[in-house]
């Protein structure tokens, strides 16, 4: 049966402020979109301040939620903070991981996500043995995402090396397959349905060869399914590739056929200017994932040079180190200005667009991520009278939200037309403070 909402303010396609807005939902999509609806239709939920689509979280590693506040007060980079999400790693059951991944979705949900892309690859058993359910680990994410009430693209991550030319080791027994023989089987075992897709990842140039980069790259191109890669976050890492190979890890995937519109690049964030033609003159997708960037001590992404040169850009909260993609896309634009000392590159509609639209697409949902007819009935409702978004006039609704609103102005969530957030609170997960104390204590 169709079910109406009305929206004061809704911001539809293509950027466009829109007073009056009733939403109809019949099987999960949207059948009517109205404007110029000045009251509520009869039995319509009203839905105050904007309106905006639903957003994706394209990268995600649910288990890194145990670490916030734990490893945000050392000295150190990235190689010692990954010391410390290895000993994480160790302590996951396919039960503690789905209580923490359940717990860490509905924050996202609450944070007004309504899609994630889960960079899964801590697939096995510590010291790599297989559980009878080889996928165990995989299938309790997605029941954690159903759980939560939000959509997931397990993204099934190829990880075969501990470096180039090294064997897997120690924590990361748990990340290997073998051989992408092994790991195809096994990913091809994962079922999707209406609120779980199934994609591919090459983790990164330390944890796949070339020929293995190119199986990976093939898996994902026979099914037409989104492949994501961790690229150039860290300088050691392209240093160790171009020792390797000859090739920076954007020539090797590249080479490997693995670059084009439904490939994700993560991070993106030390590249050469071939690397930037390479990646936006294929229309390989970049992610940049500002608040995990900054937390490690990465650097910052040619996020703006990459987005001119042809590449989508979509945001991540990765580590979550914070789980508030408004945060996210506002350090896209933000960062850029301190970099350039200049202001004004990105303007507020496109970082919204990389947190709806170009997200949903990244992870495989184009369906999603407009408030079109046909399109899944994903949105939310951002408050626009929050001591944080309250004095901008309507006609900056979109400023208000990209630039000032966090997670906590997020007041309804809907995912295929069903209310998972209603007054900012989680309809199906009723303590999700609670139960993400309990799923980081159970690890400790
Ligand atoms: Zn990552």
């Amino acid at each position: 049966m169709p079910v109406t909402w009305w929206c004061e303010l809704a911001w539809l396609p293509p950027g466009r402020l829109s007073r009056g807005v009733a939403l109809t939902v019949d099987d999960g999509r949207f059948s009517e979109v109205r404007e110029g609806v000045v009251a509520p239709p009869p039995g319509a939920a009203r839905l105050r301040g904007l309106v905006i689509p639903g957003m994706a979280n394209v990268h995600s590693h649910a288990f890194h939620r145990a670490l916030r506040a734990r490893t945000q007060r050392e000295r150190g980079t990235f190689w010692t903070w990954r010391q410390q999400m290895y000993a994480t790693a160790e302590r996951l059951t396919p039960d503690s991981y789905l209580a923490l991944a359940r717990a860490t979705y509905a924050e996202m949900a609450l944070a007004g996500i309504t899609s994630v892309g889960e960079f899964h690859y801590l697939h096995h058993a510590p010291g790599g043995a297989v559980y009878d359910d080889a996928n165990a680990m995989g299938e309790a994410l997605c029941e954690a995402a159903r759980q939560a009430g939000v959509r997931l693209t397990l993204l099934d991550t190829c990880y075969l090396h501990g470096g180039v030319g090294q064997p897997l080791e120690g924590p990361q027994l748990r990340f290997g397959d073998g051989d992408t023989a092994r790991w195809t089987d096994r990913v091809d075992a994962l079922k999707p349905d209406a609120t779980i897709r199934i994609g591919a990842a090459i983790h990164s140039s330390r944890a796949l060869r070339p020929e293995e980069m190119a199986d990976v790259a093939a898996w994902a191109g026979d099914r037409a399914a989104p492949l994501h890669v961790h690229l150039s976050e860290q300088r050691a890492e392209n240093e160790a590739c171009l020792a390797a190979y000859g090739r920076t890890p954007t020539g090797l995937l590249a080479d490997a056929g693995a670059l084009g519109s439904r490939t994700v690049a993560v991070h993106a964030t030390h590249l050469t200017g071939d690397d930037v033609r390479l990646l936006g003159g294929s229309s390989t997708g970049v992610c940049m994932c500002p608040t995990t960037e900054r937390d490690l001590a990465d650097g910052i992404g040619p996020a703006r040079q990459l987005f001119t040169a042809g590449s989508p850009v979509s945001l991540g909260s990765d580590s979550h180190a914070v789980i508030d993609l408004f945060e996210e896309a506002r350090a896209v634009e933000l960062d850029e200005r301190l970099r350039t000392e200049e202001r004004g590159h990105w303007s507020a509609q496109e970082l919204l667009d990389a947190a709806t639209v170009a997200g949903q697409a990244a992870v495989g949902w184009q369906d999603s991520g407009r408030l079109v007819v046909g399109a899944l009935a994903d949105f939310v409702a951002v408050d626009l009278a929050s001591v944080r978004t309250a004095g901008a006039t309507e006609a900056k609704a979109v400023e208000a939200v990209a630039f000032a609103a966090t997670a906590a102005d997020v007041r309804t969530v809907v995912v295929g037309g069903r209310t998972v957030v209603e007054a900012g609170r989680h309809v199906l997960v009723p303590d999700v403070g609670a139960e993400l104390v309990a799923a980081t204590e159970a690890l400790r």
